[in-house]
């Protein structure tokens, strides 16, 4: 038997057998069995801080039941992320399992290994004699020391690795309005972060660029109403003098400390019209009973200058700014024919109004 006791594998730094060949243990000469650590539930990779469910399953080649035995998994430095115990055992497939757990994946991305490592059931005392330290290293060698165990299964242990990812993050700006903003003046945006994860970015920053200057940061401080899961706020930004289309880009800034998120920066088009000069007052009513359209969409679109859209309210009624000179509008609804009109508004006018008979759709089935 010397030949077998040769074959024992040892990891040179832990000291741990790799293969349970220890038949100095053994009662009788029997060749030891041989045992195998899987993990169900693994994925290649995981977003940091993810709590990882796991089951550890151990086979012996013999199918024999390792019940009691106990599983400890422990990250990079030894330390001691979950002690679970081979409750479970299916005498078809001699897998035995532990119950469904969870592990903390690491804040740091990056690839991280985690070491598994079965103990078997002490048949000395019925108990195994985990000492109760911090290190997976350090419970092992005292296993192996204090353990006179007579048995057919010795310490098994694996390692495997992830990769932990930063959490997919959005930014997101967004107006209430889809109107030109009058050259020079003050409009509202909303800036908005999201994690896919769930995470609260409370506080968080967004820097925010025209044409690739910087010129605002915003702090996310509230949930916001209308996206879900956005952390939001407004900011107040002037428009820029001359009549045109601007990119503004919103790059998120996550705090030094934080690694956990980044986010690819969002984009938005801003533009300018000319002061308004008349105010443009719009009703959608069913040309069958002269009920209003609620909630009918105007789009006005300018000869010169940038296309505006504007939402009726219950009563069909919108309003919005726009020059003197002519116009395209549309009147739609998605359950009415779209009605279009031109219109020129004359100079010096300062109210205009306009009415859109709208018919509904008539479908048949
Ligand atoms: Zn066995
Ligand atoms: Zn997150």
């Amino acid at each position: 038997m010397t030949e077998m006791q040769d074959a024992s594998v040892f990891n040179a730094e832990t000291g741990i057998e790799l293969e349970h060949n220890r038949p100095e243990n053994l009662v009788e000469e029997k060749a030891p069995h041989k045992t195998t650590i899987e993990i169900t539930g693994l994925r290649e990779e995981y977003p940091v801080g993810f709590n990882a469910c796991f089951v550890v399953g151990v086979t012996c080649q013999e199918k024999c039941s390792l019940s009691g035995g106990t599983i400890l998994i422990g990250d990079i430095d030894d330390y001691i992320l979950a002690e679970q115990t081979l409750n479970n055992f299916d005498s078809c497939t001699g897998l035995n399992t532990t119950d469904s757990f969870y592990v903390k994946i690491p804040e740091i991305p990056g690839n991280h290994s985690f070491t598994v490592i079965y103990f078997p059931l002490g048949t000395g005392t019925d108990t195994n004699n985990m000492s109760g330290s911090d290190s997976i290293k350090e419970e092992a060698e005292l296993f192996k020391l204090n353990s006179q165990i007579v048995s057919l299964h010795s310490i098994t242990q694996t390692e495997f690795s992830f990769e932990a990812n930063p959490h997919t993050t959005s930014v997101l700006a967004w107006r209430d309005e889809l109107v030109p903003v009058p050259v020079g003046s003050e409009y509202l945006l909303h800036v908005g972060i999201n994690c896919f994860e769930g995470c609260s970015l409370y506080g968080q920053k967004v820097n925010i660029y025209q044409d690739d200057v910087f010129i605002s940061t915003v702090e996310v401080l509230e949930p916001a109403a209308k996206r879900r899961g956005y952390y939001h706020n407004e900011v107040t930004l002037v428009a820029p003098a001359e009549v045109g289309m601007y990119t503004l880009e919103f790059r998120f800034q996550p705090e030094e400390s934080d690694l956990s998120h980044n986010a690819k920066p969002c984009q938005f088009f801003l533009t300018t019209t000319l002061k308004p000069q008349c105010r443009l007052d719009l009703t959608a009513i069913n040309v069958d009973d002269n009920t209003p359209v609620e909630y009918a969409n105007f789009f006005v679109q300018p000869k010169e200058g940038f296309p505006g859209q504007v939402q009726a309210n219950s009563m069909g009624k919108a309003s919005m700014n726009v020059c003197w000179g002519e116009h395209k509008i549309y009147a739609t609804r998605e359950d009415y024919q779209a009605v279009f009109r031109e219109i020129l508004i004359p100079e010096g006018q300062e109210v205009f109004e306009m009415t859109f008979a709208m018919s509904y759709f008539c479908a048949f089935y």
